[in-house]
């Protein structure tokens, strides 16, 4: 990634999902960090004169959300505000892009005080912080070090090692209820509800997404602010953008069942005629006629040729429908 200077690029970093940001230099240091991607992706787009649009997601701030793992939520957005820095630093220096940071919901509920009950006057800046100091690790990656030995002492003996914490058997006992019985939670999800709960001051109220406002930062020219609708964000970057997001609705995404007819079963696929073959329901491919779209590219094959569209064809499993790019049509006919 380094190396790369120019061209179109699709990077991919591990299997399956990056490391939490504080496991990549024990777990996986051979993997970029967010900004350091973002920095890569700018100085790739912004060589186009015509502009770019791009998005960075700090995703896994959601994840120890869900985990209810303080010190993972509080490493991983500072990696995603290292790389908001990489953003509007470039954004200062060019003079005309816009960034615009937000997420798309909170999760977990996190606050701040949950044990300072009568006494919330006299908590510290430091009993908040002092806590989270001593994790070294996200709470996944202590779970992997316990590993299936769940044991008492060897559960006390990880989390002291990797969080600094001296767990109690109550503590271990909770953990362990948590994830073997009652809620069958996950051991990172366990360790982190009861760490949180017996030993800071930051409260939780699910391990699910919450539907408390967030925030919205913004730089550069003509910004929007005040409380708005998430859905109106989309709006006003098409704007930004100079598009019409209705007509780019009528371009590029052609409803198949407006145009065509399903296939009569008559054994052939008339020119007029489709269907979605799911033989290989991993990839579906629709079929119109003699043509042929795999569903998720912008590819369509005809008489062994493959013709690129200019927009992907998009299947929605929810209500069946299947959406083309509107110069499909006289590739097919
Ligand atoms: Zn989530």
């Amino acid at each position: 990634m380094m190396n790369l200077s120019t061209g179109r690029a699709w990077g991919l970093f591990a299997s399956s999902h990056m490391m939490p940001d504080i496991d990549r230099s024990l777990l996986a240091p051979e993997q970029p960090s967010l900004s350091e991607m973002t920095g890569k992706s700018i100085e790739l787009l912004s060589q186009d004169k015509n502009g770019f649009f791009l998005m960075v997601e700090g995703s896994q701030v959601d994840w120890a959300d869900h985990a209810n793992d303080p010190n993972y939520a509080v490493t991983d957005f500072l990696a995603f505000d290292e790389a908001v820095k990489v953003a509007v630093d470039f954004a200062k220096k060019d003079g005309h892009t816009l960034v615009l940071v937000f997420p798309d919901h909170n999760t977990g509920g996190m606050t701040i005080g949950s044990n300072s009950d009568s006494n919330y006057t006299s908590t510290t800046v430091e009993d908040v912080i002092a806590p989270l100091k001593g994790m070294k690790l996200s709470s996944a990656g202590v779970a992997a070090k316990i590993g299936t030995d769940l044991s008492s002492e060897n559960i006390k003996k990880q989390l002291k090692t990797w969080w600094d914490i001296d767990a109690t058997d109550d503590d271990i006992a909770e953990i362990i209820e948590l994830h073997t019985n009652g809620e069958n939670l996950s051991l990172d999800y366990a360790i982190s509800e009861v760490i949180s709960r017996n030993h800071t001051v930051i409260g939780w109220t699910t391990h699910g997404h919450s539907g408390d406002d967030v925030p919205l930062w913004a730089y550069g020219p003509d910004y929007p602010t005040g409380h708005i609708d998430n859905t109106e964000i989309a709006g006003y970057i098409a704007k930004e953008l100079g598009f019409d997001l209705n007509k780019t609705n009528s371009h590029l995404f052609i409803e198949v069942g407006e145009v065509f007819s399903t296939d009569n079963g008559d054994g052939q696929l008339d020119k007029n005629e489709y269907l979605l073959n799911v033989t290989d329901s991993s990839n579906p491919v629709l079929e119109i006629g003699d043509a042929e779209l795999p569903v998720n590219t912008n590819i369509l094959i005809k008489n062994g040729v493959a013709h690129e569209l200019e927009g992907i064809v998009v299947y929605a499993p929810a209500t069946g429908k299947v959406y083309i790019p509107a110069g499909a049509l006289s590739l097919v006919n």
